[in-house]
């Protein structure tokens, strides 16, 4: 029993789930979710979270492998941040940057973001989100070309199973056909290439030749659609909600040199991986690209105010702000001087526990040889780290794979569910990405519940007669 939930005599928590789940199925369609199959077996309601744990309205605990949406990475209940709002509200709880006005926590995040970007990057725009951020990086790029005199140049070129979004232009950059089926999409001048996906597309390679192979694929849409109609090239540095797909060590650097070798503006969703998930600033700095553009959001307030940006290189601010004329593009709440202190304080923490470099340094080295530990569970096939992302294949044998209409990632996932850990299923990929201030002995945890749930899993197939 968790004591500061409220409770009964006889010691239930005094949440009325039934009643909460009643609503909430009756007013409330959710994100990304078969409203009817929710409504039928009723929403999980979280009520309260505490450092890297959130309990449910019936008292489970649960460890947050996931920081929420990867996002929480500071973990729950950082009073710092939820005092830097408060006063912030106090002060000065909404004004907006047109018309020729600023705040000062705008302008100070926007400097403090340039002093952790990579030194050609010096210029910060705001939005809300991960989607209004590549939304707004599709028209800056396309704005760019028109001033340099090449408008034709409108074509960018993302990756399937990419996710950068889901406003119009983000679910069209994304390559999940899931989304592209409703809604007409992808939009025009939008095209897609192959991911770097080693255990899926790079049998009989290396992971170094796969990694070459996988980024020729750029070269070869460039040639395909014209060298001259392509304005940009969309990635982010590991692909998140695809799987965490971490690409070979050489699939970057050759993204890099295809860019450079056609003048095509190289865009970095950073949307998970900035702000230390990598134990990096930013994942660009992990891999050594020059992005001209990077898209934040998610990591940026540790969650816990909607904000989202784009930093901009001077190749191409430069041209903006020296051409003159207005950019025909923002927000309500671009700058908002609530997201933007919480964003200063979420930084400071950062930096004045070192959490950045701890990751890098401590703690993803740690959950590296923990997580690695689970390849020789026989339902896993595969198991792959990057900072403070993980992800590994259940498969029945090495090389073999699950039938996809088992859907063996859900049974999994359900498990976690139960037994109080959070891990996120994608097709047969099981992926975690624990909040960055998560200790060894939090690792230690998650992985014997990780085990359990595998077990678990492996024991519920054998009974249905499934391996
Ligand atoms: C979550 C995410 C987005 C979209 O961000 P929202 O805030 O949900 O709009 C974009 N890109 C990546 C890489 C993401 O993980």
């Amino acid at each position: 029993m968790n004591p500061s939930i409220p409770h009964s005599d006889s010691g239930e928590p005094l949440y009325d789930t039934e009643a909460i789940q009643a609503l909430d199925a009756a007013h409330y369609l959710h994100p990304f979710t078969d409203f009817k199959a929710l409504a039928e077996v009723g929403s999980r309601i979280i009520v309260r979270g505490e450092g890297v744990y959130v309990w449910d309205s019936r008292g489970q605990k649960i460890l947050d492998g996931m920081s929420g949406l990867w996002n929480v990475n500071l973990g729950y209940r950082r009073v710092e941040l939820a005092d830097a709002a408060y006063r912030q509200m106090l002060q000065l709880p909404f004004y907006n940057s047109f018309f020729q006005t600023s705040n000062i926590p705008a302008a100070k995040l926007a400097a403090t973001i340039a002093s952790v970007a990579p030194d050609h990057m010096r210029r910060v725009f705001y939005c809300n989100s991960g989607s209004e951020a590549n939304d707004t990086i599709v028209r800056m790029a396309r704005r760019y070309w028109d001033l340099k005199d090449q408008p034709q140049r409108k074509i960018i070129i993302s990756r399937h199973n990419a996710y950068h979004g889901s406003t119009m232009a983000g679910a069209s950059l994304s390559g999940m056909s899931g989304m592209h089926a409703q809604g007409g999409l992808p939009i025009p001048g939008i095209v897609h290439i192959g991911q770097p996906y080693h255990f899926e597309d790079g049998a009989g390679l290396t992971s170094e030749a796969f990694g070459l192979k996988a980024a020729g694929w750029l070269e070869e849409k460039i040639l395909e659609v014209g060298p001259e109609n392509v304005a940009a090239f969309i990635g982010e540095p590991v692909q998140g909600a695809g799987g965490v797909i971490i690409p070979p060590v050489t699939y970057w650097p050759e993204i890099q040199r295809i860019c450079d070798a056609y003048g095509i503006l190289l865009i970095s969703d950073e949307v998970i991986c900035g702000f230390g998930r990598l134990g990096s600033w930013f994942g660009c700095q992990h891999f050594g690209t020059r992005p001209d553009f990077i898209a934040f959001a998610k990591g940026v307030t540790s969650g816990y105010f909607p904000l989202g940006g784009v930093i901009i290189g001077d190749r191409v601010a430069d041209v903006l702000i020296e051409s003159g004329g207005e950019f025909n593009h923002g927000f309500t709440y671009s700058g908002h001087p609530v997201g933007c202190a919480l964003a200063l304080e979420n930084i400071r923490i950062l930096r004045e526990e070192g959490i950045v470099e701890r990751v890098r340094l401590e703690t993803a080295p740690y959950l590296a040889r923990r997580f690695h530990e689970l390849a020789d569970h026989p339902l896993v096939a595969i198991t792959e780290v990057l900072g403070m992302v993980a992800g590994l294949v259940l498969a029945p044998g090495h090389r073999e794979r699950f039938d996809p209409a088992l859907e063996v990632g859900m049974i999994c996932r359900r498990h976690c569910f139960e037994n109080g850990v959070i891990m996120r299923a994608v097709g047969d990929r099981m992926i975690i990405a624990p909040p960055l201030v998560i200790t060894p002995a939090q690792i230690d945890e998650m992985l014997a519940l990780i085990r359990r749930c595998l077990d678990l899993t492996h024991a519920e197939l054998k009974v249905r007669g499934q391996i």
